[in-house]
This record gives structure tokens, sequence and C-alpha cells, in this order.
């Protein structure tokens, strides 16, 4: 396998976001989001870390930015940190914010790398928060008032753009399970968010499109393939339908205007009360791309006790399978699955993977990182990526996730992920043995 057999059009990437790598939360104006405000929280957070440093991106982007350039990567996704816009959610406009993405995206077409922009990568305004954010329905205005600031502001030299980043992820551990941020708990404030969440993402598409012609639009889904524990269980079976409704349905469909996967999730019914006369219509909407982000396999076991699925995933480690640290299985056919499955939908024009990749207990020895596990993974992944393309899937792009170790959410610094090394009390940047893999397959 090597570069040329995806074909010359093919995007290759690595992907970040604002909170997990900037730093410097309260620096030029910047106001305060969900993500600093969860991280000062008790017993949270993998030993009480936060992202207020992280990896000191802000000021050290340049030099980022150009291992990006070293290793040879044609396309850089990255995520605006919208207070770092409106420092309050709305309104008031934080000019240092602006010129701070500015540079960002200026040295990238300096050196000739294409910004993929994600607008929202989990870092809601608290502003907005105390609001009720994601459940408050204002959010469409709110949203579509940060959205059409970035397009005035950076349309003129970004065309590639991505509306949310993983809306089941943030809606599901932030506002249901509470162990992401805003911490909230509870299926009403699940239902109501991921609503407005859905709204958002078709709205935003729109705005995009209808403020630049010449855009490139889509938007994110995680993606896990699920497969019934025990396969001819008919009982592990039916949990594995309704996990499928709720991982890898709820999104993806009502933007493909099929509306929510409600008959095969019922709870979904209680989400009526959210939906107002032209919501259905209004979920719909023209994307040029799906963001397809796959790390995992899950498998899915009846458990009658669990609320409204009836169904609980049996982790890795308790499978006795290859897994990252991150307690996912090694699972290369997951990425196949997942392609195939969103090449079915009718209305998905392009599938580009904007994430992939894996978290192990990398060793920094004399300035080596010698990951294979890594570089295996990756290079697994890419091979069964190629297969569904060769049969016909309409896959244009692979990112992996992600450039340098990072703030890996609840979870801290512990998980690395990146391609390169970050000591996090020095900031020194290492390129690890993937990375340098990479850049060889990518020249
Ligand atoms: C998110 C990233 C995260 C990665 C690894 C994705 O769900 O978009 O922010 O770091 O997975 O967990």
């Amino acid at each position: 396998m090597n570069r040329k057999d995806f074909g010359e059009e093919f995007h290759w990437g690595v992907s970040n976001a604002a909170y997990q790598i900037e730093g410097a939360n309260k620096i030029d104006g910047k106001g305060i989001s969900i993500w600093d405000v969860f991280t000062q929280k008790k017993n949270k957070i993998f030993q009480g870390q936060n992202g207020n440093i992280a990896c000191d991106y802000y000021n050290k982007f340049t030099e980022d930015i150009f291992l990006i350039y070293q290793l040879k990567i044609p396309n850089y996704r990255f995520s605006i940190s919208w207070t770092r816009i409106f420092p309050n959610g709305i309104t008031n406009i934080n000019y240092k914010g602006i010129d701070f993405y500015n540079r960002v995206i200026d040295l990238c077409l300096e050196l000739g790398i294409e910004p993929w922009i994600t607008l929202y990568h989990w870092d809601l305004p608290e502003a907005l928060q105390k609001k009720g954010g994601w459940t408050n329905r204002d959010i469409v205005n709110w949203f579509s008032e940060y959205v059409a600031c970035c397009i005035k502001h950076f349309g003129n030299r970004v065309s590639r753009w991505i509306i949310l980043n993983e809306p089941m992820v943030f809606t599901g551990a932030g506002y249901f399970l509470g162990i992401h941020a805003p911490g909230k708990k509870g299926l009403n404030n699940f239902l109501a968010a991921s609503h407005h969440a859905a709204l958002c993402q078709s709205i935003g598409a729109g705005i995009i499109k209808s403020l630049q012609t010449e855009s490139f639009v889509g938007t994110t889904f995680s993606y896990s393939h699920l497969e019934p524990y025990r396969k001819d269980y008919e009982k592990d079976q039916k949990a594995t339908l309704k996990v499928d409704a709720l991982l890898n349905r709820l999104f993806i469909e009502p933007l493909l205007g099929l509306g929510y996967p409600v008959n095969d999730l019922p709870i979904l019914k209680r989400m009526e009360k959210y939906i107002l006369a032209n919501d259905m219509q209004d979920l719909k909407s023209e994307v040029d791309f799906i963001g397809l982000q796959v790390y995992t396999r899950e498998l899915i076991k009846y458990a009658p006790l669990m609320p409204f699925v009836q169904a609980k995933l049996i982790k890795a480690s308790d499978r006795f399978v290859h897994h990252t640290i991150m307690n996912w299985e090694v699972h290369p056919n997951s990425i196949y699955e997942a392609s195939k499955r969103f090449n079915q939908y009718e209305g998905v024009k392009q599938i580009i993977v904007t994430e992939n990749g894996a978290a192990f207990d990398d060793e920094l020895n004399n300035n080596t990182v010698r990951d294979e596990l890594r570089t295996d993974y990756l290079k697994t992944h890419l091979n069964k990526l190629l297969k569904a393309k060769n049969e016909g899937v309409k896959v244009n792009g692979y990112f992996i996730w992600t450039l340098t170790d990072n703030f890996e959410w609840a979870e801290g610094y512990k998980p690395r992920f990146g391609l390169v090394h970050v000591d996090f009390n020095t900031q020194k940047r290492t390129i690890k043995d993937s990375g340098l893999w990479y850049k060889d397959f990518l020249s």
C-alpha cells in the first residue's frame, strides 16, 4: 500500500482542537468556556488536570505548523475557540482572537498547507451555558451569529469547513452522563441538546453555503462499529440495534432528511416536545462531505436494567483483546465497516475520515519514541480503508488524530495520541516514529 493507491485527489491530513492544545485560556481577551469551568470541578478530570496551558499552542503555533510542513502533511484540521472570538458568546467581537486565527491561517497558506476549520469542538462559551447552553433553543441564533462571523473574517482564505465535532459525544457525555463539560445529566437535557445540535449542524451548513459559494462544507460524526456480544442471541442483537440508533444514526439521519431513528429507539419520541413546526425540514441540509471519526469496535450485551437502551458495552480489557490505553479495541476492520455503512446513505456525497488514531504508552528515550503500535494501527486501518475505496466507497480523505500529544478531555494528559511527543514540563516537541512513518508515506 502506498499513497498513490488512494488517488491524486485524496486529502491527507492531521487534526486537532482548540481546547486540547491552545492553553492561554484567559489571554488576549478570551472568554471562559464550559471546559475552563468543568476542569475546575472536583473529581471530573484525571488528576485534576486542565487545558489552561495544554501544549501552549497559542504561543507555539508557528513551531507546530512547521512540524506539519516538515512531515509533509498537506491538510490541517483545527478548531476555533468560540470564546476567543466572542468572549461572552455573542455580540462583542474580540479582535485579538480574530488576529490569532488569521495568523494561523496565513502561516498555513504560506507553507502550502490547506486549513480545514472545525467551528465547534466542544468549548461552548460559559456565558451561553449559564442560559442553558445546548438545551436552550436560542443556541440556534447564537451559533448562527458565530458561524457567520467566522465566515466573514476567515472565508476569504478558508473554504473547508466542519460544522460540529461529534454531536453524539458532546451531547451524550456532556448533557446525559455528565462526564464531560458542562457536566449535565438526564434524558431531557440530552434530548433538548441533541435536537438543537442537529438543527445547528444543518442551519450552520446553510449559512456557510449562502455566504461562500466556493466552500466545501461538512460536519463530523463519531462512529463505533457494533456487534452483538453473543452473535446468535436475539436479545443482544436487538440491543445492538438500539445502541446503533443512538450512537451511529441520531445525527446523520436527520441531516440527510431521514428524520430521527425513532423506530429503532422509541425513547426518542420524547424529543417531540422540543421539535417546532418547521424543524423536520430544517434538520435537513446538503453538505459536501461527511466527516467520519472512527477508532474502534464495541460489543453490545443485553442489559435489562440499563435505562432507555437495555444494553451495555463489554470493555475491550474484559474481552482480552488488543486495545489502546483508552481501553478501545484495536480493530482495523471497523474503519472498513464504518465507511461502507455511511456510503450506503444516498445523500452522502463524499466521506472524509476526519479522525482516526490511537493512544499508547509512549516512551521518550534519547530523543526518539519507538511507537510501533501506533504505526501499526495507522497502517492496518489505512489498508482497510483502501479496501473500502477499491470496492467503490466514496471516501476521499484521511486525517490522523492528532498532531501533538494533548489534553484528552476527562482523561487529562495521560493518553498520548500524537504523531509528535510533547514534554508537558518543557513543551519540547519530538517527532515520534509514527510521525516519521507518515512523512515517508506521504513523500
Ligand atoms: C474527539 C477528540 C478526542 C479523540 C480521542 C474524538 O472523540 O473529537 O477531541 O481527543 O476522539 O478521544
